[in-house]
């Protein structure tokens, strides 16, 4: 083929890239293409943005990032903003492609514009080729066809451990031949352009994220090599605080930054040359969960965006706007609720053992609809994944995979188990921070004259509860 068009979407990176690789090995010229959709940036009706401030920040440096690498191999990006399915088209044709190379994506919003992509551009005598690669396991090697992926996650992973294997990343391709063209390459356009403004950084934030491959890159090496931190991950990764607890690939891996497979390849090198052991599995076990929920909702389609999930149709939920908002401000008066909570909001970041709490908390003990904290996540997530955030939540909220029918967290016990001496909370809840060891986590349960002596009065500097905790001894 003389020309093709490679459309780049939640694959901001060159390593390990199915689509331009393919290109360029078929094609004499490669026009590589990134097209900002203005549906991404709509107010969704409980009022708030489907994509944030943190995230919209962090796409808008990972596509600035994806032009430097692709200028390093002699090419460029081009930048267009509107409907993928009428921008994309539009360019194809006036640049006279013979092809459009595209990953595949499996949730609604994202099928609807591949398939109004391709009928436009198969109209016009254009051919399409979609290629899968988000995930560790390839669609195509799985033991099994997709509409017989396990709902229970153990078997799921112990038969593509057994019976599958995981490809090898693709090379970064040399000297991407761009064609000379008089067109515009387009500007990133700024955070304003969406009604967004750019977030203030907070010393507090676990990382500082910035999009982009190189810097996912940057990450792996720090958290595996500089600072030798993969030895020791199934032991640290239920923490709170801190860079190092866990790996932070999310915002990286969601944006396609970084590829599964090179963190895996990665995983197998450091294997050989540092130490193998429960902890450097347990970083793949977590990839394969990802994995899981990507093929779940290849599976089972819209239904991960629906009341009853892939299991009941009972509505039993409240949808109470009021008790929504005091969640999601982080003013429930549950100290280990309202830290999470305002991490998530200050940063666009906050732990998996801190998501699966705030989760159970709105859906068990308030009973709103799990699909509003979806929601709230979607938009506030930095590293916010169709799949793994639905998926997530359908599990929590007992609509999901779950074998076991109730995921209860008790927080009071959680918070025991994972900020016993309260270091979190005072993170972030300075104004209880006269309270000592793990007192931070209950002052309703002092007495105002304890609360007194600390400085602290509860309905004026931090709320009352808006529920009554379940005992945690
Ligand atoms: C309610 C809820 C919503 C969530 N929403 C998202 C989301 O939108 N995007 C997202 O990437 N993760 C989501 N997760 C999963 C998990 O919390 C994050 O992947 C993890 O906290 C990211 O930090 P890390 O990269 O340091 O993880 P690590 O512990 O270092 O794990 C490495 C990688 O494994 C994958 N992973 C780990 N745990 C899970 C999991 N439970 N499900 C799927 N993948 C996992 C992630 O890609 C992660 O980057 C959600 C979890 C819950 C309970």
């Amino acid at each position: 083929m003389n020309r093709i068009l490679v459309w780049f979407r939640n694959d901001l990176r060159v390593h390990d890239h199915a689509p331009l690789f393919a290109a360029s090995q078929k094609a004499v010229e490669v026009i590589p293409v990134y097209c900002f959709d203005p549906r991404q940036f709509d107010t969704i009706e409980l009022g708030f943005a489907k994509t944030g401030s943190f995230r919209a920040d962090f796409l808008l440096s990972a596509v600035d990032n994806l032009r430097k690498r692709l200028n390093e191999i002699g090419s460029d990006l081009f930048i267009l903003q509107g409907k993928p399915e009428e921008e994309v088209s539009r360019l194809a044709l006036e640049l006279n492609v013979d092809a459009v190379f595209f990953s595949e994506e499996v949730t609604s919003e994202e099928k609807y514009v591949e398939e109004a992509l391709e009928k436009k551009l198969w109209k016009e005598g254009i051919k399409t080729e979609s290629f899968w690669q988000s995930t560790l396991f390839h669609l195509e090697d799985l033991p099994f066809p997709i509409n017989q992926v396990p709902e229970v996650f153990t078997q799921f992973r112990k038969e593509c451990e057994k019976y599958a294997h995981i490809k090898k990343t693709f090379p970064i391709p040399i000297n991407l031949k761009l064609p000379e063209l008089d067109v515009l390459r387009g500007e990133i356009p700024s955070l304003k352009s969406f009604g967004l403004e750019k977030p203030d950084a907070d010393p507090r934030s676990v990382l500082v994220f910035e999009g982009g491959e190189e810097e996912g890159l940057r990450r792996l090496q720090t958290y595996f090599w500089k600072n030798d931190c993969l030895k020791d991950y199934k032991q640290t990764r239920n923490g709170l605080l801190g860079a190092d607890y866990s790996s932070k690939f999310s915002p990286w891996l969601a944006l396609g930054c970084l590829s599964p497979r090179y963190i895996y390849e990665e995983i197998q090198k450091y294997e050989k040359a540092v130490k193998k052991n429960q902890s450097t599995y347990w970083l793949i076990f977590e990839l394969i969960w990802r994995d899981y929920f990507r093929f779940i909702a290849k599976k089972h389609g819209n239904r991960i965006f629906q009341l009853g999930g892939i299991k009941s149709n009972v509505d039993k939920w409240l949808r109470n706007e009021d008790l929504f908002w005091i969640w999601a401000n982080g003013k429930t008066g549950i100290p280990f609720v309202d830290a999470n909570m305002r991490e998530l909001n200050t940063t666009g970041f906050m732990s998996n053992r801190g998501r699966q709490n705030v989760a159970s908390f709105l859906v068990n003990d308030l009973g709103i609809d799990w699909r509003w904290g979806a929601a709230y996540f979607e938009s506030q997530l930095i590293d916010y994944d169709v799949c793994s955030n639905w998926g997530n939540w359908m599990y929590v909220a007992g609509v999901g995979n779950d074998p076991r029918e109730n995921r209860y967290f008790n927080i009071l016990r959680q918070a025991q188990n994972y900020d016993k001496k309260g270091d979190y909370v005072r993170t972030w809840i300075p104004e209880l921070q006269g309270l000592e060891g793990f007192d931070i986590h209950i002052p309703f349960e002092l007495s105002t004259k304890e609360l007194k002596s600390k400085g602290v009065n509860l309905g004026s500097i931090y709320p009352h509860p808006v529920v009554k905790m379940r005992a945690y001894i």
